[in-house]
């Protein structure tokens, strides 16, 4: 048997960029774009993450629904307005100024939902790569990070493996774009994961779609019956004992492809989405589960008497892993009061997010499925420079989900349009990071004029999103 194994060089750049997710991939074009040289590594066969991989097709967090003034606005801006625009000009998203809001619809039901842009993901995967490649990024599919060296607090080189064995990539910079932290983790920073009393996450998802849809049908009965999440309809089946799972609520939205709806309803408790036999047993689970949901929905769900299943995504949807320790971690209290901080190089204003891990259908900080909007006093939450910045090294910043934030503040900032607006900040800050060869030294106040400049910043004012 063999014990030791050869490790090709594989070379060396300015950035290497770890996940190519919504973060991955606004970083890595941030910083190529400024002349880096950057290589994005990524596990799987595309670009795109959680979107493409997991199916979340509908791109949220990037416009807000305005209700004081009945209207959307754009919140982002930067790379993942200029993504979203250009998929709609070529009519593989939705654009959401053509929703009728005012009553229930099939992308999302309420008006603060469909502030998401529903998209094809197979011509997102495809879109992302044209630009990465356009902006001059390196790419590496099939390469899964599987060790980090570091030495004085700098990471030195990353080991990789594929079908042809291990690999070790140098860089000057680094940005963990994973969702799950691993670089971060193998780096030995401190990380959280889960609640803070028993580790538990929140459900994953297994998302399936659906075609043969009746549209028209399904909005009517919502218009009509009030009942965007279908939930008299599941109680009463509840009660016949025709609904055996916790999760209580339907959710189905519309892809540009009319009649294909993403099924986003399943919910699996005790998931770890990183720990490989937990995803086997999920990701049979789920397939599972979808095939069963599918039958009930066709018999009593209206309007999907004759949907047809058009796919079960491989990747069971994970909503909820590891978290760096940061250096300047967003508090929950922080978050609710609202806070302005001087070194702010992102936002939110999506809710609260992040249902119970135990209670599938209840979220604790949110409200409920007749009364959907949590109130909160001050809609945009600032992500200030230091969460993006891992305690122990100096040349790594990360971007996406695994943010330093308390677990709360994570579910308003891990969908998808901040998380390209986290990514964008750290491509930008690379740029200012390559020079010293830390993240430390960066100049945030030259870092908010790059953001400034690329639209991710300014481009809506305070008093335009209460609070
Ligand atoms: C069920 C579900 C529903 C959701 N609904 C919505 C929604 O409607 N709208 C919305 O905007 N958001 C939604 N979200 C949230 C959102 O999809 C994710 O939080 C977001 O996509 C995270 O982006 P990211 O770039 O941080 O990470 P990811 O999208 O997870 O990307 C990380 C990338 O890194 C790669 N990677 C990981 N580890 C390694 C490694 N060791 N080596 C190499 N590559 C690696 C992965 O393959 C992946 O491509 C949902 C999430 C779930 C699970």
């Amino acid at each position: 048997m063999k014990t030791e194994y050869e490790c090709r060089e594989e070379g060396s750049y300015d950035l290497i960029v770890a996940g190519g997710g919504m973060a991955g991939v606004c970083c890595a074009i941030a910083a190529a774009r400024q002349g880096l040289n950057t290589l994005l590594l990524e596990k799987e066969g595309c670009l795109g993450g959680t979107a493409c991989t997991a199916g979340v097709m509908q791109l949220l967090g990037g416009r807000w629904y305005d209700p004081e003034n009945d209207r959307m606005v754009r919140v982002i801006g930067g790379l993942f307005d200029e993504i979203t625009d250009e998929l709609i000009a070529m009519g593989a998203a939705v654009e959401p100024d053509t929703v009728d809001i005012h009553h229930y619809n099939p992308y999302g039901w309420y008006p603060r939902m469909a502030a998401g842009i529903s998209c094809e993901v197979d011509t997102l995967k495809w879109h992302l790569e044209r630009k990465c490649v356009d902006a001059g990024v390196h790419l590496r599919f099939f390469t899964t990070i599987v060790g980090a060296e570091t030495k004085e607090a700098r990471v030195t080189r990353l080991i990789t493996h594929d079908k042809g064995g291990f690999s070790s990539f140098r860089a000057k910079c680094f940005a963990d774009c994973t969702g799950d932290g691993d670089l971060a983790e193998m780096t030995g920073c401190p990380m959280e994961k889960g609640r803070e009393e028993d580790g538990a996450m929140c459900p994953a998802t297994t998302i399936f779609y659906v075609d043969q849809v009746d549209t028209a049908r399904y909005v009517a009965y919502q218009n009509e019956h009030e009942s965007p999440k279908l939930v008299e309809i599941i109680h009463e089946l509840k009660e016949a004992g025709r609904w055996p799972w916790d999760f209580e609520i339907f959710i189905a939205i519309e892809t540009p492809t009319p009649g294909t709806f993403m099924v986003n309803t399943i919910r699996q408790i005790d998931v770890d989405g990183t720990d490989a036999a937990s995803l086997t047993r999920a990701a049979m689970e789920g397939r599972g589960l979808a095939h069963e949901l599918l039958k009930v929905m066709k018999e009593y769900f209206p309007g999907f008497e004759k949907a047809h299943l058009s796919r079960i995504f491989d990747h069971v949807g994970i909503r909820e892993t590891r978290r760096i320790a940061a250096r300047e971690p967003i508090t929950l209290e922080n978050a609710l009061a609202g806070k302005h901080y001087d070194d702010c190089v992102a936002s939110t204003t999506y809710n609260f997010d992040l249902p119970d891990p135990k209670r599938p259908s209840y979220d604790p900080m949110m409200g409920d499925a007749k009364k959907p909007n949590a109130v909160r006093e001050h809609v945009r939450i600032e992500i200030p420079y230091g969460a993006l910045l891992p305690r122990n090294m100096e040349n790594l910043i990360v971007a996406g989900r695994c943010l330093g934030a308390e677990r709360e503040v994570m579910g308003a900032c891990r969908v998808m349009g901040p998380c390209a607006g986290m990514g964008q900040a750290a491509g930008l800050a690379a740029g200012l990071a390559v020079k010293t060869g830390s993240f430390a030294y960066v100049s945030v106040r030259q870092l908010r004029e790059l953001l400034q400049e690329s639209g991710c910043i300014g481009a809506v004012s305070d008093e335009d999103i209460i609070g």
